[in-house]
């Protein structure tokens, strides 16, 4: 249910809006759809009604000239109502797939430019000094033979990956010591399907086809892999209207991750850095309107904690508003430092979605408080909805942290110290050295 009626009336601020964000989407070319489309509603509600008046005119006492008359009239509305309703679902076809383009409105602190536009709001810990000469995760990584990608390369393409050895230990290490972590606050934890209906992903303000797509389509059917497990968690509600009281909901999923990384190149996609298939920490929030503000502080709040105890060097940006992506109102990225690359990786992204995903999954919910009078007011009739809003962040997207880990923790002698956080996750390891 996008809201039409108020991208019509607000249409200057939505086009300034698409242009801030960079966003190919055509606004001009929405209205005219829904101008259209009003005009065919507002037709085929027309000849419904007169359908029906022809319909009880012949219920009376007529003369045989006068039914046939009738008989015709009927006929031919009938008709015309038959094309005109075609149209009318076309049209709306049309509308949403256009639609589909138009981003999420932007929260007005967002710096409005480009990438380099982001402003940095946090700054955490600082880069580690070495007294050797250090290598990057790929070198330490194969020498210490927690990786082949080679092998992968053979068996399934470039950007492809076998872990091996502690490299595996610290994989389930990442995984299990984050959900363990949001658990604490209260977050239910949930494994997803992997394979989604490409509707669901759209429904997520997300391409699923397309020259740009970063998703894998399934071919000869309507899935595809999902790039994330905000897909599926998304939708695990999707039509449905919750109560009040259910919110707010907060998840912490855990999923593979497939993108097809269409476009990438340049040093950043070496190694783990930029990878078809990834393991992935996922948290997801749903909330009464008035909160997501406060939840997206939240999830920072929880990402910073979760990498400090790491002992990352990291910054978090409140991202420029080319950079959102279309579902995004505002988002929050952390960049951390990864000392064999020289610079700053991503490593993690909070965003709130507010309206924008709900919208299209049909999540509302009921606010009690109308229910309540509602009930007592009228019998059954329990009120109006409204939607909810989405917020997801990563709380560990696993190739990256061990990017992250292998750099920070290397020794000069060529082995891994494994931080405090995540020895028990490893049988009390405490350090990768050569075999
Ligand atoms: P996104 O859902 O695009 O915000 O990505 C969430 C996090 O996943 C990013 O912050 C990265 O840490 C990680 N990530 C994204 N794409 C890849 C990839 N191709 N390979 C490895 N990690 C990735």
């Amino acid at each position: 249910a996008i809201d039409f009626k108020w991208i019509r009336d607000n249409k200057d601020a939505v086009a300034v809006n698409i242009k801030n964000r960079n966003s190919v989407a055509n606004l001009e070319a929405v209205l005219e759809l829904y101008d259209k489309m009003l005009a065919v509603q507002k037709e085929v509600e027309r000849l419904r009604g007169e359908r029906n008046s022809v319909a009880n005119k012949m219920k009376g006492k007529l003369e045989p000239l006068e039914r046939q008359k009738l008989i015709e009239e009927g006929k031919n509305l009938k008709e015309g109502l038959v094309t005109l309703e075609e149209d009318l679902l076309r049209l709306t076809d049309e509308l949403q797939a256009e639609a589909q383009c138009i981003p999420n409105m932007t929260h007005p602190d967002v710096p409005i430019g480009a990438e380099d536009s982001s402003i940095v709001r946090k700054m955490v810990g600082s880069p580690r000094e070495f007294s050797f000469p250090i290598k990057d995760h790929l070198q330490l990584g194969k020498d210490l033979d927690l990786f082949d990608f080679d092998a992968a390369a053979e068996v399934s393409g470039s950007k492809f990956y076998y872990l091996k050895n502690e490299g595996v230990l610290l994989e389930m290490a990442l995984v299990n010591w984050t959900l363990a972590e949001v658990m604490k606050k209260g977050f239910i934890p949930l494994t997803t399907p992997e394979i989604v209906r490409s509707s669901t992903v759209e429904k997520c303000g997300f391409q699923p086809r397309g020259d740009n797509t970063q998703v894998y389509s399934i071919e000869g059917s309507d899935q595809c892999l999902i790039g994330t497990a905000e897909i599926p968690v998304g939708g695990i509600h999707m039509d449905s209207i919750l109560a009040e009281s259910q919110l707010p909901l907060k998840y912490v999923a855990f999923s593979h991750c497939f993108r097809t990384e269409a476009g990438a190149a340049g040093a950043a996609t070496r190694g783990l850095y930029r990878v078809h298939q990834f393991s992935k920490v996922e948290m997801f929030i749903i909330c009464r309107p008035e909160e997501s503000d406060s939840y997206h502080e939240e999830l920072i709040k929880i990402e910073e904690d979760l990498f400090s105890a790491l002992g990352l060097h990291f910054k978090t940006l409140d991202m420029s508003s080319e950079d959102l992506g279309a579902p995004a109102y505002r988002k929050f990225d952390i960049e951390a430092w990864m000392p064999g690359f020289g610079r700053y990786g991503e490593i993690s992204s909070a965003s709130n979605c507010t309206d924008y995903q709900s919208r299209r999954l049909g999540i509302r919910y009921r606010p009690s408080e109308q229910a309540a009078t509602n009930m007592k007011k009228s019998k059954g009739n329990l009120g109006p909805t409204k939607f909810v809003h989405t917020l997801n962040a990563t709380a560990c997207a696993v190739p990256r942290m061990i990017v992250c880990l292998l750099e920070n923790y290397q020794q000069e002698d060529g082995s891994v110290t494994i931080p405090a956080q995540l020895r028990p996750y490893m049988g009390g390891l405490e350090l990768v050295a050569r075999k």
